[in-house]
């Protein structure tokens, strides 16, 4: 059994520990300590890095009460050896992870949920509840969440002697070796990985995301050092807007919602003016026979369905208008509503063609060549 010296000083950095085994394994090497500050990979908190003298721990891991840390080196047995783990990648870990169980708590102590999933890595955090969660109820949560760091509530990492008529949160039935985590007038909770002393180490807890997940929520959050970055993107994201718009950095979502407005009314304008083009453009054509084809560069089906229909209005029989590619064609055709059934029918019959239409307009694709296309309109003229 190795001595876990983080399980009563979470915020030890720096400790003396004697090697007891060093052996060989696939990538490096696994050391064994006689105590360690290292926490191992557990209740969803990833293991600590760091060293031990100037050598690199890039894992660790728990089996049956003896800690492995997965070192780069080999270290000589018997050799008395000083740990430094990375203490701001462990305090960030606390931090969300002190958060989660506030989180966890309230939302037990409010809904009656359970916390079924919990994920934390150097980048993210969810949380799975067992219920759904209204935004107003997230919002509730984490105000009550905040609360608790505001009152500065203290946080008692123990192991019970007897744990009858003691109430706690579990994920496990375990019947011994329960450690708990107890936030004061908050939350109590069994869990093995070391947490912030009180509830003021956190600084803010967000509730930034939710989603339904299998019958119940999934949360995203963050807390403390992790919350400030993330609220300096997002300043730096409202400043950068603020200043393409013009518009305090208050009102963006206003001023956004006034721009798309714009665009709209702009695009309503434009197909007004394309519309009044196409027509005047139908009028230049030099249209002869009962059936014609135009093939146009870079119009898209509305484009297509002007000219159809302005040169059907123009000059009466069967008007085709084509845009695209060869093999890749776009159309709209336009005529009487009886001749062009027929007629469609047999273009569709002799051709590659998708689409349909009703009340003397057809639109669809033909994929065709354009020679393959005249040929087809040429014979059935
Ligand atoms: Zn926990």
């Amino acid at each position: 059994m190795t001595e876990k010296l983080y399980d009563n000083d979470s915020h030890l950095k720096e400790f003396g520990a004697t090697v007891i085994e060093c052996y060989e394994k696939a990538d490096g090497y696994f050391t064994i300590l006689d105590r360690t500050a290292f926490f191992p990979e557990g209740g969803g908190q990833p293991s600590d890095t760091g060293y031990l003298d100037d050598v690199r721990v890039y894992d660790v891991r728990e089996k049956d009460g003896v800690i492995y840390h997965y070192t780069t080196k080999q270290l000589e047995v018997g050799k008395k050896i000083t740990g430094t783990i990375d203490f701001e990648r462990r305090f960030d870990f606390m931090q969300q992870h002190t958060g989660e169980h506030i989180i966890s708590g309230i939302v037990n102590s409010l809904y009656g949920y359970n916390n079924v999933g919990f994920h934390l890595s150097e980048t993210e955090m969810t949380m799975d509840f067992d219920g759904m969660l209204t935004r107003e109820n997230l919002i509730e949560i984490e105000r009550q969440a905040n609360e608790v760091i505001y009152r500065n509530a203290k946080i008692n990492c123990y192991y019970p002697e007897n744990l009858k008529d003691l109430e706690y949160r579990s994920k496990l039935d375990l019947q011994s070796g329960v450690r708990i985590v107890e936030i004061e007038d908050c939350d109590s909770c069994a869990c093995c990985a070391p947490h912030v002393n009180s509830a003021s180490e956190i600084g803010i807890i967000k509730i930034l995301d939710f989603a339904k997940n299998k019958g119940g929520i999934r949360i995203w959050a963050v807390c403390g050092r992790r919350a400030l970055k993330d609220y300096n993107n997002r300043y730096f994201n409202d400043l950068e807007i603020s200043a393409l718009l013009c518009s305090p950095q208050n009102e963006i979502a206003a001023a956004v919602k006034k721009q798309l407005e714009n665009i709209e009314s702009l695009k309503y304008q434009i197909g007004g003016l394309k519309k009044r083009i196409i027509e005047s453009f139908a009028k230049t054509y030099k249209v002869e026979g009962q059936i014609s084809a135009v093939f146009q560069d870079g119009f898209d089906i509305k484009d297509l369905q002007s000219l159809a229909d302005s040169l059907y209005k123009e000059y009466g029989g069967i008007r085709a208008v084509f845009s695209g590619s060869e093999g890749e064609y776009s159309f709209a055709i336009c005529g009487d509503a009886e001749k062009l059934d027929a007629w469609f029918k047999e273009f569709k019959g002799r051709l590659t063609v998708r689409g349909g239409g009703r009340n003397g307009m057809v639109q669809g694709t033909v994929q065709n060549t354009k020679g393959e296309i005249l040929g087809v309109i040429n014979e059935l003229d």
